[in-house]
């Protein structure tokens, strides 16, 4: 009898499902002629359909099977098997979709797309269940879920499932688009050698964690967010202000490259600095050609001005005189007629109707977790979560009302000259 390559969707949310997981991955394991060829990543993932119930644990496991006779059997006898087990750990029949003690879904045979009626054994007793009574093969939901994609393309990004039409990895990111992908978290990953899960730091991202900023900040995370729309922004402003497509922008702050990339993809050639090594390194790969200066901004004295300045990362709103000081270089290195583009928290913000809502950007969540203000004194933390993991940022910032800004500007001889977009906090400012 020939093998197959079998995929196993595990999933539980009850009791200690992490265990439950665990032990269902060692007895697949010991089924006679089945070998363990792979385990998933253990993920973290919110309910689907029936939200009000507890948070799941979701893996995928490769078994190599015996492919029976035929394909038919060869999968119903595997599903018998996965049948008793979840029996044997204490599933009971009930709510489609509901709390379960162990899940066990046959996602992938070899190649073979199949559709059978399914043995006694595998049965429900229920008669309202009769017309589930099918076993199909790939697992008809199995290409719609994140919970299934994420773990399953951890062991086979490039398999094509029959009927797909694209890979498992292609679909993952189709889902990822679609779902909230901090609702689909890898906790853990499976130690072969111990056969037991090991826990992942959860602010260590996965994706292999990658540097670290000097801020302890995960560069991955930049790496995910969106910088588009503000380098279409900036851009535009620059064409208002009737500085040339092309003009050189000298980007203050410019982290991972989220911004630096699309400007220079938009035509600009940017000179990108930022204190971070990790940070830069990230900006060399995504933007070959920028010219990246290591340092701290408001020391950083290039010696020469630049038709274009970005102060992106509400900078400004540094704490004590630290903003200022980014303003001065701002302006240290402006040309004549060049133009300041800054982004500051906008004064009308308010604060506590932003906490605690989350929006997604890109691949990545972002919710203010908490924002006390004392005067112009803010301090707040944001979380951060990728499918990746989750990162708490804590901040403080001194809050800038109108009046303040331009006074802030007019120190270094700066002129406040509009808003552009007022919500983000882009404005532009001119020499005085
Ligand atoms: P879903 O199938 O949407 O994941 P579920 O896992 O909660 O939902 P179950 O109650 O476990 O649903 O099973 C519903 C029916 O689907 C069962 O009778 C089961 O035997 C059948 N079935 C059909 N194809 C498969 C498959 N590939 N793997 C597991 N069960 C299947
Ligand atoms: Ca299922
Ligand atoms: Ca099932």
């Amino acid at each position: 009898m020939g093998r197959a390559r079998a995929y196993v969707g595990l999933g539980a949310n009850i009791g200690d499902a992490t265990n439950t997981l665990a032990a269902a991955i060692h007895t697949l394991a010991a089924l006679p002629g089945v070998r363990l060829a792979g385990v998933s990543r253990l993920y973290a993932t919110a309910p689907v359909g029936v939200t009000d119930q507890p948070e799941f644990r979701n893996a995928v496991v490769a078994l190599d099977v015996p492919s029976g006779p035929d394909p038919v059997t060869g999968a119903l006898a595997l599903l018998v098997a996965l049948k008793g087990l979840e029996r044997a750990f204490g599933r009971r029949e009930g709510q489609r979709w509901g709390p379960r003690a162990l899940d066990l879904d046959l996602l992938v045979f070899g190649r073979h797309a199949i559709r059978a009626e399914r043995p006694r054994a595998a049965r429900s007793d229920d008669p309202a269940r009769a017309a589930a009574q099918w076993l199909t093969v790939p697992h008809t939901s199995a290409h719609e879920r994140l919970f299934v994609l994420a773990p399953l393309a951890d062991l086979a990004p490039g398999l094509r499932p029959p009927g797909w039409g694209e890979t498992v990895a292609a679909a993952r990111d189709r889902r990822m688009s679609i779902e909230d992908p901090a609702a689909v978290r890898p906790v853990a990953r499976w130690d072969r050698v111990a056969g037991a899960w090991e826990p992942q730091d959860p602010a260590v991202l996965v994706g292999d964690g990658g540097p670290v900023a000097r801020d302890g900040s995960p560069v991955a995370v930049y790496l995910e967010l969106p910088g588009d729309e503000e380098a279409a922004l900036i851009h535009g402003a620059l064409l208002d202000v009737g500085l040339p497509p092309d003009c050189e922008i000298l980007e203050l702050g410019c982290g991972a490259g989220r911004v630096t990339a699309p400007l220079s993809a938009l035509g600009h050639r940017v000179v990108a600095v930022d204190q971070s090594e990790a940070m830069l390194a990230e900006v060399r790969r995504r933007v070959p050609h920028a010219a990246l200066v290591l340092g701290d901004v408001e020391s950083l004295n290039l010696g020469r001005r630049v038709a274009a300045v970005v102060l992106g990362s509400h900078l400004v709103n540094a704490e004590a005189s630290l903003g200022t000081a980014f303003l001065a270089t701002c302006r240290r290195h402006l040309a004549p007629d060049g133009a300041v583009l800054i982004q500051a928290y906008d004064p009308d913000m308010d604060w506590a109707a932003a906490t605690r809502r989350r929006t997604v950007n890109g691949a990545v969540a972002v919710t203010l977790l908490r924002a006390d203000r004392t005067g112009d004194r803010l301090v707040g933390s944001v979380l951060y979560e990728t499918r990746g993991g989750r990162w708490v940022q804590e901040f403080v910032a001194t809050l800038l009302d109108e009046n303040s800004l331009r006074a802030a500007l007019d120190l270094t001889a700066l002129r406040f000259e509009r808003w552009i977009d007022r919500p983000a906090g882009w404005l532009v400012a001119r020499p005085a």
